[in-house]
């Protein structure tokens, strides 16, 4: 524990530094800063206390949005040193999960004002070597290209189709590995059966709608759904064109910038936002549409990102206007009943990108009621965060895993078949808690379910067996 921090007092407990009161100027004032207002809006109300994950696990009020506030507050007000330890701690314990922005009466964006509080503690730090190159070639190199990420897939495919990773995880060797050594026992644990080949160049440009065109659709076609999740977007397009699109899927787009906003890289998030939103104005779209709730949130915030650019504001707000998530947009134009039936009891798990980032909380619901066939079942704690944000569940493992297995328990309690999330990262969680406890449910996007349905064209689905061929198990 770092001792002589504002928060600790002489016995190293946590405190929070309210100061005497605002300040007429707050000591960080470039646009991307936390915004002081914001900051100041926080009545200390504590309603978010109670959807916190991290303060509902540690019961530290430093571990809570209000506490986390506090804390900017007194680095804006000059009380609270930037450079910190202890702040930089705090700061990455939160899962920017923003479900206190759900509940916060005074309109408190918590998750955001933390993440911007990364960023200017990124832009001062000094990383060891290593560490500032290892970030550099992922955020600057790999992912400025499909294809780089594309390529970085394949020794990964090859450990898999070799059988080498079953021999590993037979051994149990990893989770024998010391120290810092073990977060690639967590990498190994989370890696699905990986897809024959990526997505992107299987895809055509233009996939024509299934009888009378209604709508033409950009589709956003994420990195990782691109090389890990390719049967889900794949089923996502298949949806599409059922429902009338014509799906526009660019070739040569890139990274949303998710990534690169969680590490505070603000300059790379804007070229990439950039670059995106001109590929996307060459085509004439009534929606641009993504499968990936990451993905979504982050292009919908192009707009905000890219407010202070007089050359972009108005072209990145037309482009975030237009960005849906798969399940909004077919709850919006609306749904074509599909004909057949998927008999499976299923319950839906709410990505944080989706309901707490987009505000998407009933139209998936809407969706998934609307296939014949579906028993479903609402799961206790439907909106709380499974563990995976981001590369939370790799840096934060333990913290991660407690928030899993919790979901897990809750998962349990339907007595559900499949379990739906809309978001790579909580798939590819859910699944390696699955593995991992051997609880009988099948994790899966909800389009897979839709597109079984609208497979099975009058007759029953079995999704159940689907699942089992795509994971090998
Ligand atoms: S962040 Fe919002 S909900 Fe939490 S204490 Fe402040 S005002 Fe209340
Ligand atoms: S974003 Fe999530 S983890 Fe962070 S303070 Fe808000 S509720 Fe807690």
């Amino acid at each position: 524990m770092a001792m002589g921090e504002p928060w600790r007092d002489e016995g190293g407990q946590s405190r929070i530094p309210f100061g005497p009161g605002p300040v007429a100027r707050p000591l960080l004032t470039d646009p991307d800063a936390p915004d002081y207002d914001n900051i100041l809006a926080c009545i200390r109300c504590g309603l978010c206390l109670s959807v916190c994950p991290t303060y509902q696990t540690d019961h530290l009020e430093v571990q809570s949005p209000r506490g986390r506030v506090a804390l900017i507050r007194a680095v804006q007000e000059g009380r609270l040193p930037l450079e910190s330890p202890g702040l930089k701690e705090h700061m990455y314990h939160c899962l920017d999960c923003r479900a206190c922005q759900t509940i916060c009466p005074s309109g408190v964006k918590v998750g955001e004002l933390v993440v911007a509080t990364r960023a200017e503690i990124a832009r001062r730090e000094r990383p060891p070597l290593l560490e500032r190159l290892l970030k550099r070639v992922i955020l600057r190199w790999i992912l400025l290209r499909p294809e780089r990420v594309e390529q970085l897939v394949v020794p990964l495919r090859l450990y898999q189709r070799l059988g080498i990773q079953a021999l590993i995880r037979r051994s149990g060797i990893l989770d024998r590995l010391p120290g810092r050594l073990r977060t690639l026992a967590v990498m190994e644990g989370l890696l699905p059966r990986l897809p024959a080949r990526p997505l992107r160049g299987q895809l055509a440009e233009v996939t024509p709608a299934r009888g009378e065109r209604r709508y033409r659709v950009g589709f956003f076609l994420g990195c990782v759904m691109n090389v890990v999740y390719a049967e889900v977007s794949r089923a996502t397009v298949s949806v599409l064109t059922e429902n009338g699109c014509e799906v526009v899927t660019p070739q040569s787009q890139r990274c949303c910038g998710a990534p690169h906003a969680a590490e505070g890289d603000v300059e790379t998030l804007r070229a990439l936002a950039r670059y995106n939103i001109d590929l996307f104005a060459a085509w004439d779209l009534d929606y641009i549409v993504s499968d990936c709730a990451a993905c979504a949130a982050q292009t919908k915030e192009y707009g905000h990102l890219l407010r202070e650019d007089a050359a972009y504001r108005e072209r990145a707000e037309a482009f975030s206007r237009k960005v849906r998530d798969i399940t909004e947009l077919l709850a919006e134009i609306p749904l074509t009943p599909p004909a057949g039936g998927v008999p499976v009891r299923v319950t839906y798990h709410e990505a944080c990108h989706l309901c707490h980032a987009q505000g998407v909380r009933r139209q998936p619901r809407t969706v998934i009621r609307q296939v014949p066939g579906v028993e479903f079942v609402e799961m206790k704690e439907s909106d709380w965060c499974c563990g995976s944000a981001g590369i939370y569940n790799l840096t934060h493992a333990e913290r991660a895993t407690k928030l899993l297995d919790r979901k897990l328990a809750n998962i349990a309690a339907t007595g559900a078949e499949v379990v739906l999330a809309g978001n790579p990262g909580c798939l590819l969680q859910l699944e390696a808690g699955v593995r991992r406890t051997g609880l009988k449910a099948k994790v899966l996007h909800p389009v897979q379910l839709l597109a079984a349905a609208y497979r099975a064209k009058g007759g029953p689905s079995d999704i159940r067996d689907r699942a089992a061929e795509r994971s090998g198990g």
